[in-house]
């Protein structure tokens, strides 16, 4: 038996062509601000990816590029201009931020109402009491779209999360146990990882080590959602799983490339022109 391959590159197209037939319809287009504080390689990378996908479906968006000195009064001071401005319904600070600035302080003076990564306690307390947030992490969201894109039964079914990070783990627990799911997360300190990872239905790993899931961690037929982004010795992008080893073993798998990071992408978008909606009533 071999496993189906979870095509995340083509459903988040299909998304991602959805939100450019709704943007198109409306007289005044969705404004997202990102906010960029200092150099770093990998942060520009992704926020020029941004701008690109945004443009792509005719979001309009705006890079706020600050050197890393900047304090963080001022930056304080420019989100709560954004959160003033109305005509601004998304705003991103892309971390990590520089460390003499406190980025929880940051996410808190965002207002969740355009709070595009769902990142603010408002946001997350809403979806850890089962209510309805403004918005959702994009990762977990993407996620939770591919599981039912594929008609994958989530109700009763044991998921193991392997990462607790803020962005991934936790909020993407918490969806999951609102769709009815029985959530374990594990993390650095859980003690027989494999004993526990060998009982999922369906496998989630948040890790961000290549290859240190293979075939000895899971079950015959599971789902495996694969978050990692690592690089492997021949410096080619791979995830937290061994793909080719784990193949034959499940039933589901998504690959890394192509898998799990295009839904991030269009879900970034989608809470955009969501946020959007909800602040004109639409
Ligand atoms: P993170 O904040 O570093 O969290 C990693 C988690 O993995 C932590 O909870 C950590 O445990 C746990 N962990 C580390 N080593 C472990 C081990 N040996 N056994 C069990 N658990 C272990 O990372 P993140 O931001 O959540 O991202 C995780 C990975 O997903 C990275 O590769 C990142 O690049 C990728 N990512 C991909 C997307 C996408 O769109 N595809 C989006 C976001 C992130 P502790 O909490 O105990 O430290």
């Amino acid at each position: 038996m071999t496993a189906t391959i979870i095509d995340g590159l083509s459903y988040a197209n299909k998304i991602i062509n959805n939100i450019k037939y709704e943007v198109n319809k409306l007289k005044v287009k969705p404004k997202l601000v990102v906010i960029l504080v200092g150099n770093d390689n990998a942060s520009q990378i992704y926020v020029k990816n941004k701008q690109k996908r945004c443009l792509e479906v005719g979001i309009e968006s705006e890079v706020l590029h600050f050197d890393e000195k900047i304090k963080q009064d001022k930056l304080l001071d420019i989100i709560k201009q954004l959160n003033e401005d109305i005509r601004v319904n998304a705003i991103l600070v892309q971390m990590p931020l520089p460390s003499h600035i406190n980025s929880n302080l940051i996410i808190e003076t965002i207002s969740p109402l355009k709070d595009v990564d769902g990142f603010h306690p408002y946001n997350v307390g809403k979806l850890a009491l089962n209510m309805t947030p403004y918005s959702v992490a994009c990762t977990p969201c993407g996620i939770l779209k591919l599981l039912n894109a594929y008609n994958i039964e989530i109700k009763g079914k044991h998921v193991v999360i392997i990462g607790r990070s803020n962005i991934v783990g936790r909020p993407l627990a918490l969806l999951l146990l609102n769709n009815d799911a029985t959530v374990t997360v594990c993390h650095s300190k859980t003690e027989n990882l494999k004993q526990i990872t060998q009982t999922a239905d369906i496998l989630i790993s948040a890790i961000g080590k290549a290859h240190l899931i293979n075939s000895t961690f899971i079950k015959e037929n599971a789902v495996i959602i694969d978050v990692g982004i690592n690089r492997d010795k021949n410096n080619k992008l791979t995830g937290d799983v061994d793909f080719n080893d784990v193949f034959e073993k499940c039933n589901f798998i998504t690959p890394v490339p192509k898998g799990v990071g295009p839904m991030t992408i269009a879900m970034l978008l989608q809470n955009t022109l969501d946020l959007y909606k909800t602040q004109n009533n639409i």
